[in-house]
C-alpha cells in the first residue's frame, strides 16, 4: 500500500509549510492540515495566511482547494489519513515539575490522544515536533492503551529541521530528511513521500531515539556556535579587536565553516530546545553535560543583557522619559514570529528604566507586540505598556523626534534607509545600537550619530554634532 491521505495536526510554523511543500510535491497525495484554533484554520483559508512566509503564498495558492485543505474536522481528517504529522507545539513548561525548562508535551499527548480516540484503521504517526528523547515511547504508550481491536500504530520520528524565514527552500532543498523508527515497512512508506523531491542519499534513517536526540543536538550545536562568536564579541569589544573580521578568519578554516557565526544581540528560536536538553541530561544524571549546554544559554542571556546595559549607558545612564525607536521585533528577518525574540527583552528593559517605546516591524502585527510586552512574565502593567509604546507604520515615523535608535531584527529594508532624513528629524546628541551588524557604520557615524554595535569599537562622530538652541539632550 502507498499513502495517499495525509493529516497534519497543527498548522503553525511547521505544519503549515511542511504539509504545503508535501501537498505541491506530491499532487498524488491528499494533505488536510487540522488545528484546534478556528482562528488559525479560517487565516490559512484566507487571503492572508497566519505566518509569513517568502514563497509559502505561492505554494498555498497552487495547491490549496485540489489536495491540500486546512479544516478544523479533526474527526474526519484522522479517519481518513493513511499517516498523521504530530507538528503541535511544545514550549518550554512554565509550572510544575521542569518548569522553564523541560518541554511542556501535553499538546503532544493531545494529539496522540485525540488520534487514540478517533482511528479505526491502521496509521502511522510521525512525531515531527521537537520532544524529549523517548518522547516517542510516550505517544506508544498512549496509542496502545486505548487501542481498538484490528488497529496497528507505527510511530515513526522525522524532525523538522527547517528554519522560519527560509522555511520553503529548506523543505525542499532539505541538507537531510530525518527519519527514526523500528519499522522499515512504515520507515519505506514515509521514505517514499519525501522522495518525490528528495534524493534517496539524502534520507537518513536511524532508531528512534537517535532521530529524537539528534534534533536536539543539532539546534544545540548551532546555537553553541552563535553562543561562542557573541562571546568573543565581548573580548572584540574590549580590545579593538573586530568580530566580524574575527569570525571571517576564523571561517575560512575548512574545518569550522563561515555559516552561524555572525555575532548579534543574542536571542534565537534554540533556547527552548537547549532548555530541554539541559533538563534531560539533568533527569539522566549528567550534571556535567547540563552544566557544558546550560552555559551556551547563559551566554545568550549575557549578550542581550551586555547589549541592552550598553544602550543605557551610553544615554547617559538614563532613559527615563527617553524616547527610543525600535526597529524590528520579530527574532529574525523574514518572519512575523516572536517567540523569544531579543526585541522583547530590550524592550522590557528600556520599559522597566522609564523610556518610551516606538517599534516598528515590517512583519509582525501591533496586537502581537502588545501581547508580548502585556504578557505577565514581562510586564505588571498592561496598562502602563499601551500609554508608553507606539507601534508604528514605518520606520521614519518611528524614528522621528526619538533621542535613539535600537536595531533589534536584521530586516533588509533597514539597510537602506535615508538615515541623513532620519538624523535630521531625531533629538541630538542622535543615537542608533545596531544590534545586529546590518549598517553602513561610517556612513552613520559621517551624518553625525553615535553609532555602537556587536563586537566592534568604533570611533565618535565626525563632524561633531554642532551646538544650537534646538538641540536638546
Ligand atoms: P506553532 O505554535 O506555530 O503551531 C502549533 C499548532 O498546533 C498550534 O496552531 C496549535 O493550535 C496546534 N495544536 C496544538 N494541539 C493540537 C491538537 N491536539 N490538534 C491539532 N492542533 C493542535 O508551533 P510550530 O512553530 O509549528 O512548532 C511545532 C513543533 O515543531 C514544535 O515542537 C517546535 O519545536 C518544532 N519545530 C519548530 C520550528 C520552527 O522554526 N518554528 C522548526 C523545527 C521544529
Amino acid at each position: 500500500m502507498s499513502i495517499k491521505n495525509i493529516c497534519c495536526l497543527g498548522a503553525g510554523y511547521v505544519g503549515g509549510p511542511t504539509c504545503s511543500v508535501i501537498a505541491w510535491k506530491c499532487p498524488d497525495i491528499k494533505v488536510t492540515v487540522v488545528d484546534l484554533s478556528v482562528e488559525r484554520i479560517a487565516q490559512w483559508n484566507s487571503e492572508k495566511l497566519p505566518i509569513y512566509e517568502p514563497l509559502l503564498d505561492d505554494v498555498v495558492k497552487e495547491c490549496r482547494g485540489k489536495n491540500l485543505f486546512f479544516t478544523n474536522d479533526i474527526k474526519t481528517a484522522i479517519l481518513e489519513a493513511d499517516l498523521i504529522f504530530i507538528s503541535v507545539n511544545t514550549p518550554t513548561k512554565t509550572f510544575g515539575n521542569g518548569k522553564g525548562r523541560a518541554a511542556d508535551l501535553k499538546y503532544v499527548e493531545g494529539a496522540a490522544r485525540m488520534i487514540a480516540d478517533i482511528a479505526q484503521s491502521d496509521k502511522i504517526v510521525v512525531e515531527k515536533s521537537t520532544v524529549p528523547v523517548r518522547a516517542a515511547e510516550s505517544i506508544q504508550n498512549i496509542l496502545y492503551a486505548n487501542n481498538k481491536p484490528g488497529v496497528t500504530y507505527h510511530i515513526l520520528s522525522n524532525p523538522e529541521f527547517l528554519a522560519e524565514g527560509t522555511a520553503i527552500n529548506d523543505l525542499l532543498y532539505a541538507d537531510r530528511v530525518l527519519i527514526g523508527g523500528e519499522n522499515s515497512g512504515a520507515i519505506e512508506q514515509l521514505c517514499k513521500i519525501y522522495e518525490h523531491w528528495i534524493p534517496r542519499k539524502n534520507i537518513l534513517t536511524t532508531n528512534t531515539w537517535s532521530s529524537e536526540l539528534s534534533k536536539l543536538a543539532a539546534n544545540a550545536m548551532l546555537a553553541q556556535r552563535v553562543s561562542s562568536i557573541n562571546s568573543l564579541s565581548a573580548v572584540c569589544e574590549a580590545t579593538g579587536a573586530d568580530v566580524s573580521e574575527v569570525a571571517r578568519a576564523v571561517g575560512l578554516d575548512s574545518r569550522i565553516g563561515s555559516k552561524f557565526l555572525q555575532a548579534s544581540i543574542g536571542g534565537s528560536c534554540f533556547q527552548k530546545d537547549i532548555l530541554n536538553l539541559v533538563y534531560i541530561c539533568e533527569c539522566l544524571n549528567l550534571p556535567e553535560v547540563a552544566a557544558y549546554w546550560q552555559q551556551v544559554i547563559d551566554m545568550n542571556e549575557y549578550q542581550k543583557s551586555r547589549f541592552t546595559a550598553k544602550v543605557v549607558q551610553a544615554l547617559f545612564n538614563t532613559v527615563s522619559g527617553k524616547n527610543i525607536a525600535l526597529l524590528g521585533f520579530a527574532f529574525k528577518k523574514n518572519t512575523g514570529d516572536t517567540r523569544e525574540s531579543p526585541a522583547i527583552y530590550v524592550a522590557k528593559t528600556l520599559l522597566d528604566e522609564g523610556a518610551t517605546l516606538n517599534i516598528y516591524d515590517p512583519k509582525v502585527e501591533e496586537s502581537q507586540i502588545f501581547k508580548d510586552l502585556t504578557h505577565p512574565s514581562i510586564c505588571e502593567s498592561p496598562e502602563q505598556v499601551r500609554k508608553t509604546v507606539k507601534v508604528c507604520e514605518d520606520a521614519y515615523s518611528a524614528t522621528k523626534g526619538t533621542h535613539a535608535i535600537v536595531v533589534c531584527t536584521e530586516w533588509d529594508e533597514f539597510m537602506v534607509l535615508d538615515y541623513k532624513k532620519i538624523y535630521d528629524g531625531m533629538m541630538k546628541p542622535a543615537f542608533i545600537f545596531d544590534g545586529r551588524k546590518i549598517l553602513d557604520h561610517e556612513k552613520l557615524l559621517e551624518y553625525g550619530f553615535h553609532v555602537q554595535t556587536i563586537g566592534k569599537q568604533l570611533r565618535k562622530p565626525t563632524p561633531p554634532p554642532r551646538m544650537t538652541n534646538n538641540h536638546h539632550v
